[in-house]
């Protein structure tokens, strides 16, 4: 037995969905080598596992008293992976949104680090004498002739040798062999992707006769003669019928080309000086530097329009943090917009930068992650899970754009990387700058009540006017003008005629939104949820836009035999046509989740719209946030009411934040720019906000009205989401749950905590990818009375046979209600 004295006691969190840390015992000569932060091997009932430390303790800890505690059985680092601050918010992470500890970790580190490491086996300086003194053992035989061996090679190598695991165990026992462990990295091999270009144009004729080979030569021709395969595909008809026709006309050829593998999304823009800031600029810059200065934890909101020159103040406020000797962390929503900041920033910072997106492969991430990690890049620009980037003496953190949604994750750990940054910036005692033009009404109802300071930028950089903004009733629209009204038809007209550009945005993609059949009402549905399946045209297949379920039209209604099915609303497939009939001869580029299969393929698409190689631009939501394309004049929203449909209590907000979002995208050169919105609710109060363009009083207006239902940001929200591959087993799962919940509830109050339950109710999409939904809402009007409930509720479902049958998940805040 060891001293107890001198015992030391580490707490694990093993990679996998324990709920609790567990205990081991430091092996004495494994103690100089731990430290929090690191990966270990530990014994978990008869196996082994990975796991990281998150404490270290000098005296057995309470929690494990009366257990045998087993000792750590490796150490697979030599410094820390995950910095102590980080270890911090992945702890708070865990607690707040109900998730084990150890698949958090795993969230924050990138893919493959959080797995388990290479096993090697080699001898141990005893097992080297013993093995020249016996040559009977051709285990160790074997490994005396070798340097590390894994098992694979020790097999291949040892057919006939039987039970090798086990006698590799009892050779570790005897100290005569080790085991060695080694991680595998992902390297960021070339990756090759096939061209296709144009060497000579094919003969006329054939080109009259073939509309999809014309389109092929234009778009190639666009594009400068070559572009990548799986581009073409999205949009050309029986490509490789055409590649292969063209290639044996010796008119095109196949290149294969090294994809650029420095991942820089953006062009590069030559260095220039920063300009001096505005006095409104300024005045902002100065408020928030002495935070950075001194460290201290001060949220502040910053609100401008788009164009008012807030990246130009977080450049600067970065400049000035990284001259401190501390690191800066900029999140963006979504990758596509990182790229024009990425421009930016590279331009100030070059090779300090690094950036964080789902579009980097897993090589470059680790590249980039491990650049970090060491202090070599200590700008990070990336999207929402940047936010467990490894950065060390963090700084300055910024949220730009800050009410957008996908801020939020909607599977898994369900956390909101902007209020997780809010949580790491106050453990760091440090500045937080959150940005917008339309920040969510959570940060304005913070602001009013002096947790942020508000800081405000007037007007845009030039005294650039707001784009006009008429509102088109589309109640009084000819029928055949429901898709383009006349006012729009002729915008569109005079703005291709000007050579300016034209957006055209539409939040439904697709060519009809559903196929109905006229004599008995049935809707082809998807299988697998319960939502109607999009006609999308180019294809001429109705898809399932939440599994991708795909299947031809049925000839005849299935359910009474009619033959006439017919498609009904629009999309954005089917705008395009209507563009391309206005409009023959304008080049169109459509940026949609059914063109863009890369995140790469929206910069490429964006580019060309920025190099004025397109006309007109239509597009969903993926095209309305803070790009700057400074020729855009015209910017067309088809159906400005849509969102309204939806049943949650963010739908207003949410919409009067895009259809904002999206008229600020006109005018942002030179060029004074014009915004139509078409509308069936001219009257809607969040219509007249947008066309007044005035947020302020549309969030007066809203707050008021939460606050009298009682809705976020005056309470707060948690769903419990329940599914499972059967209806029935969902429903009573979900009804226990409700009959848990409201005992809860009812007990709690003893204890002065007071919460709502809601539901259960079946789900909104009460079906996805086979799977049916339920769920419950929890309203709290305390951080601490939610966090006490649903622990309770957690820690008592488990007992619960009915509840252990399904799959329940913890959503707190959550975004929107499907
Ligand atoms: P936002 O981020 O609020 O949309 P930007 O920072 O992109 O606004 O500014 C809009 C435009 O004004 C950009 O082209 C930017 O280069 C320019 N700009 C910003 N600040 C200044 C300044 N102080 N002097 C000159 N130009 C500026
Ligand atoms: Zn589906």
């Amino acid at each position: 037995m060891s001293d107890s004295q001198s015992e030391r006691f580490a707490e694990v969190a093993v990679f996998s969905a324990l709920d609790k840390t567990l205990h081991y015992v430091v092996p004495s000569h494994l103690c100089e080598r731990l430290q929090i932060g690191i990966r270990v091997l530990v014994p978990l009932g008869r196996r082994e596992a990975t796991g990281l430390i998150v404490a270290l303790h000098e005296r057995r800890p309470d929690a494990s008293a009366g257990i045998a505690l087993r000792p750590i059985r490796a150490v697979l680092d030599s410094s820390p992976i995950v910095p102590e601050d980080l270890i911090c918010l992945c702890k708070w992470m865990a607690s707040y949104y109900f998730y084990p500890l150890g698949e958090v970790l795993q969230t924050a580190l990138p893919s493959g680090t959080g797995s388990s490491p290479q096993t090697l086996f080699a001898l141990t300086s005893t097992g080297k004498e013993k093995c020249t003194a016996e040559k009977d053992s051709t285990l160790l035989g074997l490994l005396a002739e070798r340097d590390a061996t894994s098992l694979e090679e020790i097999t291949r190598a040892l057919p006939s040798e039987k039970n090798i695991r086990h006698k590799l165990k009892v050779l570790e026992e005897k100290s005569l062999i080790e085991r060695i462990f080694r991680w595998q990295n992902p390297q960021p091999g070339p990756k090759k992707i096939k061209s296709l270009q144009l060497l000579a144009p094919p003969e006329s004729e054939q080109m009259e006769r073939s509309v999809p080979l014309r389109l092929l030569v234009q778009l190639l021709d666009d594009a400068g003669g070559t572009l990548p395969l799986r581009v073409l595909r999205q949009t050309v008809p029986n490509l490789d019928y055409w590649v292969r026709k063209l290639q044996k006309q010796g008119a095109v050829q196949v290149l294969e080309t090294v994809e650029f593998r420095e991942f820089q999304c953006a062009q590069s823009l030559p260095p220039s000086p920063a300009p001096t800031l505005t006095p409104h600029q300024k005045k902002v810059f100065e408020a928030i530097l002495p935070h950075i200065e001194q460290s201290s934890f001060q949220p502040f909101l910053l609100f401008g329009v788009t164009g008012s020159g807030k990246t130009e103040i977080y450049l600067q406020l970065v400049e000035k943090t990284v001259a401190a000797g501390k690191g800066a962390l900029i999140l963006v929503p979504e990758i596509a917009l990182s790229t024009q900041m990425e421009a930016f920033f590279r331009q100030r910072f070059g090779s300090r930068l690094a950036i964080w997106h789902s579009g980097l492969p897993a090589g470059a991430r680790y590249d980039q992650w491990s650049e970090i990690l060491s202090g070599k890049r200590d700008v990070v620009l990336g999207v929402r899970s940047a936010i467990f980037m490894p950065i060390p003496r963090l700084g300055l953190i910024i949220v730009d754009e800050e009410h957008d949604a996908s801020y939020k994750q909607d599977d898994r750990l369900r956390y909101h990387a902007r209020d997780a940054a809010l949580m790491r910036a106050s453990m760091l005692g440090i500045p937080i700058l959150l940005g917008s033009a339309t920040p969510s009404l959570q940060s304005i109802h913070h602001s009013q009540n002096n947790r942020y300071t508000t800081l405000t930028l007037p007007g845009r950089i030039f005294d650039r006017p707001l784009p006009d903004l008429q509102v088109v009733d589309m109640r009084r629209e000819m029928r055949g003008n429901r898709i383009l009204s006349k006012p729009l038809r002729e915008a569109l007209e005079e703005t291709k005629q000007n050579g300016r550009q034209a957006l055209l945005f539409l939040n439904r993609r697709g060519f009809a939104t559903f196929y109905l059949c006229n004599s008995c009402g049935y809707v082809p549905q998807c299988t697998a949820c319960s939502v109607s399946l999009t006609y999308h045209q180019k294809a001429d297949r109705l898809r399932c836009h939440y599994c991708g379920w795909e299947q031809t039209v049925p000839e005849a209604c299935p359910q009474c035999g009619n033959t006439i099915l017919t498609p009904h609303g629009f999309g954005t497939e089917r705008v395009e046509e209507e563009v391309r009939k206005l409009l023959p001869s304008a080049r169109i580029v459509r940026i949609d989740r059914d063109t863009v299969n890369h995140p790469l393929d929206m910069v490429r698409s964006l580019d060309a719209v920025r190099q004025r190689q397109a006309d007109v631009l239509i597009g969903t939501q993926m095209i309305a946030k803070g790009h700057d394309f400074p020729n855009i004049t015209l910017v067309g929203i088809i159906n400005g009411d849509t969102a309204l449909q939806i049943a949650d209590f963010r739908a207003g907000e949410t919409m009067v934040q895009l259809l904002m979002q999206v008229a600020g995208r006109a005018g942002r050169g030179e060029e004074p720019g014009r915004v139509i919105l078409q509308t069936y609710n001219p009257t809607h109060y969040t219509i007249e906000s947008v066309v007044r363009m005035d947020y302020s009083s549309f969030c007066a207006r809203e707050l008021e009205s939460r606050e009298k239902l009682q809705y976020p940001p005056f309470t707060r929200f948690l769903k419990l989401l329940v599914t499972a591959s059967d209806e029935t087993t969902t429903r009573l799962a979900a009804m226990e749950l409700g009959v848990l919940c409201r005992e809860v509830a009812l007990e709690l109050r003893d204890k002065d905590c007071h919460v709502a339950v809601l539901g259960p109710a079946p789900a909104p999409l009460a079906k996805l990818k086979s799977r049916y939904r339920w769920h419950l809402f929890i309203k709290a009007w305390t951080n601490r009375e939610m966090q006490l409930f649903t622990e309770t509720v957690l820690n008592r479902g488990k007992n619960h046979p009915a509840l252990r049958r399904v799959q329940l998940s913890v959503d707190r805040d959550p975004m929107m209600s499907v």
